[in-house]
């Protein structure tokens, strides 16, 4: 069994819900708790909100009324308030005889009251510290003009509040409002009819949106999934739909970009096989070839045969060793030793074990000691790298410099050191410069002298320089006439 089939086993035996089913459900539940507040809110609190409300009203009335007792536009505040708020407003002296009476209800209770009845509320109201509030249900099945309660359609609650206001001439009057707190309950019927069909609407509405929105979601989703199994098989030319919403856009967009790079290390890694077999091959062909010419054939035990023979040796140790350190430096074995190095003096041991080198022309040109911090041992391999593509690459003058400078930096390192290897060869195709820094590249695949590197060695350039902070590097070149690699870093000392 295959890795992913494994992975994709154990997500499924997890049981997980799918992006449908959750958008689903919480748009349904979203839906649920809204229709359940409205009921809640409009049929079963309607009595309580109705009753504060209008609770509220009766006292700002009366407030009103005590206020504007002496005024002249009294007559005018009490009508408005017996029609816009529907109360009921009697105003009486003590022995109960009538100044204002406004009627505004159809089963008004203070209206009826005779002066005795009237006089006995002044009484109580006293008696009560002068205001005196009471509540009652009045059965009003016999009049015709009744409206009906909530919980007993035959019932509804008035209140009545009454109140002894005085004048400034020492007058006594009692102020009575009534008014009824019940909603009535034709309201509250259209209100449940209303809310019915509400319910009915919503729950259809919110089925049908619910279902086209999570499957507008999780369409994209599914169909990124079928085409990245279909990557995870190893075809890599599959192409992932970028439409639809920002994020899967999105995602299609880099799972593009993977494929693409996939398929570029596949290819790139089928020709270093490829490559690496066949220089292999060449090698080890020569060795045992020479070897057992100069075994069999006592004359050609010459030291040109043996040289051939170490040549090929090295030629086998530099690929090994290629692979090997690319290999490190990517599993992250080969750690970051930083020190405070001297640069100068790194490049210039490297050269010395370039001097047997006759045939070519090495020249370090440096005018001081730079000191940067480090790691040695990559460094090294940094410009053992460079000096060697240049050598392998090397124009007709055999000449390869290396220059060293100083370039200004940024504030926190003013000064940087810029190292350059530079060659007089064919050079390299601008369109090529940037493709060379990748692992296994080479730029001319048939050219015979291209046959002698991996690829790997600029791949290695660039995974140690990217290790070191502020590296910089980068090459120039133009063709026939050479190619300049350099890095940069920050200077630690001079
Ligand atoms: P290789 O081991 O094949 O040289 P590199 O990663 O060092 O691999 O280089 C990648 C490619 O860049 C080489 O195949 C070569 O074509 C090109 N290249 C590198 N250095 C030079 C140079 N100094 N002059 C011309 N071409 C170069």
């Amino acid at each position: 069994m295959k890795w992913n089939d494994i992975t994709l086993k154990r997500v499924k035996r997890k049981a997980r819900v799918s992006v449908f089913w959750k958008i689903f459900s919480i748009f349904i539940a979203f839906i649920a708790v809204i229709l359940i507040l409205l009921w809640v809110f409009q049929i079963s609190l309607l009595n309580t909100f109705y009753r504060s409300i209008k609770i509220n009203e009766i006292e700002s009335a009366l407030k009103d009324i005590t206020e504007n007792i002496e005024s002249e536009q009294l007559e005018s505040i009490i009508l408005s308030v017996a029609n816009d708020k529907q109360i009921c407003v009697v105003i009486c002296t003590q022995n109960g005889s009538k100044l204002y009476s406004i009627n505004a209800l159809p089963n008004c209770i203070i209206h009826h009251m005779s002066a005795y009845l009237l006089a006995r509320a002044y009484t109580i109201t006293h008696n009560h510290g002068g205001m005196y509030v009471e509540r009652t249900m009045i059965d009003e099945r016999r009049s015709e003009l009744l409206f009906y309660s909530m919980g007993d359609p035959n019932q509804v609650e008035s209140v009545i509040y009454s109140k002894i206001v005085s004048k400034e001439n020492g007058e006594n009057l009692l102020i009575m409002l009534n008014s009824s707190i019940s909603p009535v309950v034709s309201t509250v019927q259209t209100l449940q009819i209303q809310l019915i069909w509400i319910t009915v609407i919503m729950i259809v509405l919110a089925v049908i949106m619910a279902l086209v929105l999570a499957k507008n979601l999780s369409l994209p989703i599914t169909k990124i999934n079928k085409s990245a199994k279909v990557l995870a098989q190893g075809q890599y030319d599959i192409c992932f739909e970028e439409k639809g919403y920002r994020e899967i856009a999105e995602l299609a967009n880099t799972l593009n970009y993977a494929a693409k790079e996939l398929s570029k290390v596949e290819s790139l890694q089928r020709e270093l096989i490829a490559n690496i077999s066949h220089d292999l091959r060449t090698p080890l062909t020569m060795i045992t070839g020479y070897a057992e010419i100069m075994r069999d054939i006592p004359n050609e035990n010459t030291p040109e045969n043996v040289q051939i023979i170490i040549d090929e040796a090295k030629r086998l140790t530099t690929l090994v060793n290629d692979v090997l350190d690319i290999s490190k430096l990517q599993s992250g074995s080969l750690p970051f030793n930083g020190e405070v190095l001297n640069l100068t003096a790194n490049i210039q041991d490297i050269l010395i074990r370039y001097s047997k080198l006759t045939e070519y022309k090495i020249i370090f040109e440096a005018e001081q000691n730079v000191f940067v911090y480090g790691d040695a041992l990559k460094l090294s391999q940094v410009v053992y790298n460079l000096i060697n593509n240049a050598l392998t690459y090397i124009g007709e003058d055999k000449m390869v410099t290396i220059r060293q400078i100083l370039v200004a930096g940024d504030k926190s390192y003013p000064q940087r050191v810029r190292i350059e290897v530079i060659d007089t060869g064919d050079g390299i195709e601008q369109s090529k410069l940037n493709e060379i820094w990748e692992r296994y590249y080479k730029v001319n695949k048939n050219h015979k002298r291209a046959t002698v590197g991996t690829g790997l060695g600029l791949h290695i350039v660039k995974t140690i320089l990217d290790m070191h902070q502020g590296a910089t590097y980068g090459v120039k070149s133009q063709i026939g006439h050479g190619s300049t690699f350099w890095f940069e870093l920050n200077v630690y000392s001079l």
